[in-house]
Parts: structure tokens; sequence; C-alpha cells
């Protein structure tokens, strides 16, 4: 069977009409063979692009106290490297020589390297980039990807469909923020409302330590060192009551314990 297409037809009919007649006919072999290398090399191409040779270049200024320098801050699958006039200040890290990545927000990432600090005895070296240009989701899905340790995410990506959402108030030393809670399959997110700054998205291997004191208190302690202690921990006022069922099924993912009810679905 075969047919003959004017280009008068109307774009969506030529379209259904194409997939109609791939459908049916078969193509001859040499024709089917040029195809085929064809859709190889889009492939290979979409590959490269977006797999070996990706990397991400961001305008920065780096702070130190009161003072800062500027530079560029490159982000590839081999790791992080600060590019700057100011020489003492320029480095290049593996990812492995980085304690924590925090990216507080879409304008700041923050490297806990493990340096030692050269006057405070003991502490690591911590490095804070502004970035002159917003960081973009694409940027925390690739770091996501690339490693393994714990990694604080202010970048919320939007894409699944929660299991659960709480509203939920984020403690302060003075007063709090505003926010909601959302638990994923594999991951827990607190979206601040009025301080974008404190919203965190956690991978279960992120969290160290959960804790609950009655229906409406959460505490999520964090790899994320915090200046005069340790870690950070965030606590939460559950504006609804966590029932058991969900903070089992949290409990279960972060102790890294398969949970049975959730199996026999
Ligand atoms: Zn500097
Ligand atoms: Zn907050």
């Amino acid at each position: 069977m075969r047919r003959t297409y004017s280009l008068g037809f109307a774009m969506g009919e030529t379209r259904a009409r194409w997939r109609e007649a791939f459908g049916r006919r078969s193509m001859s072999l040499p024709r089917r063979r040029w195809w085929i290398v064809g859709a190889l090399a889009l492939l290979l191409s979409a590959v490269e692009a977006g797999g070996f040779a990706q990397n991400f270049r961001f305008p920065v200024r780096h702070d130190h106290g009161l003072r800062s320098c500027r530079g560029e801050l490159i982000i590839t699958a081999a790791g992080i490297e600060y590019r700057t006039a100011h020489a003492k200040h320029a480095r290049r890290w593996a990812f492995e020589d980085i304690r924590m990545v925090v990216l507080a927000s879409r304008r700041e990432i923050v490297l806990h390297t493990y340096e030692a600090h050269r006057w405070a005895l003991g502490r690591d070296r911590t490095f804070r980039f502004t970035t002159l240009s917003e960081i973009t989701a694409e940027v925390g899905a690739f770091l996501l990807a690339r490693i393994q340790r714990p990694l604080a995410m202010g970048i919320i990506a939007v894409e699944g469909t929660p299991l659960h959402e709480i509203a939920a108030r984020h403690r302060h030393r003075f007063g709090g923020c505003q926010g909601t809670i959302r638990i994923y399959a594999d991951r827990l997110v607190y979206e601040s409302r009025d301080r974008p700054e404190d919203s965190r998205a956690w991978r279960w291997s992120d969290i160290r330590r959960l804790g609950r004191f009655g229906p409406y208190r959460l505490e999520i302690t964090t790899y994320e060192p915090e200046f005069g202690g340790p870690t950070r921990a965030y606590v939460f006022d559950l504006k609804v009551g966590l029932s058991e069922e969900v903070y089992d099924f949290v409990w279960e993912r972060v102790y890294h314990l398969t949970p049975r009810w959730n199996e026999q679905r």
C-alpha cells in the first residue's frame, strides 16, 4: 500500500499519517541501516552533552569575614574548582576532599573541606561562595548524583508526588519560620515559606538522627556542621500530629530497616 503526501496537509494530520505509515510499512534495508546509524549518533551526542562533558560555571564572590575575593566556581564530574586572581584562595578539590557541600540557597554554596584552618585550630576550613547568577536545579541534581556522602540541599526539586504533607514551623533560637514538610519515597523535604534559605531536601542518607517528642514535635539531626556545635539539628513544630505509620516509614528509611508493612503493598 502506498500513499503520497502533499504539503497541503494540516500539521497534526500530517503527523498522524506519518505515524500510521511508519507503523504499517516496513523500511527497506539500506534505509533502515541509515536510520539506526542516525539514531546512534543522536544518542551518543545526547550522552556526551548530559554526562561526561558536563560542567557548570558560576561567577562568584568568596566571602571571608569582612573581605571577599571574586572568581569563578567550576563544577565538573571530577570535583569543584575555584579560579581567582587572589592566588592564595584558588583551589581545586576532588569530591573526596570536600567533607560536605551545602547548597544553602540558589545563590549560596558552602564547601566544608578537610583543610585545617590556619587560626582556628582543629576546625576544618569552610569556603563560602555567593554566586552572581542563580544555581539551577540541574546543578543540584548533578551534585546529588555525584556525591554519595551527606549533602545539604537548599534547592527544592518539585519532581514526584509526596506521600505525606505536614504544615510545620521550623524553630529558631528566637521565633521560627513557617513551611511544609513533604515526605517522598526517597527523601524528606522542608520548604520554608518565609525563609527560603532554611528550605532543605534530605535524602535518607543525609539524615543522621531522627527524634520525636510527642506527635507534634519532630527533630531532624543532619550532618551539616553548625557554628559552635558539631551538627545542625532542625526542630519542627507540627501543626497536624504525625501518625505512627508515617513516623515509622521515615524512621525505617533513616535507619536502613526494611519496613514490613510497605512490602506487602
Ligand atoms: Zn577569597
Ligand atoms: Zn527556619
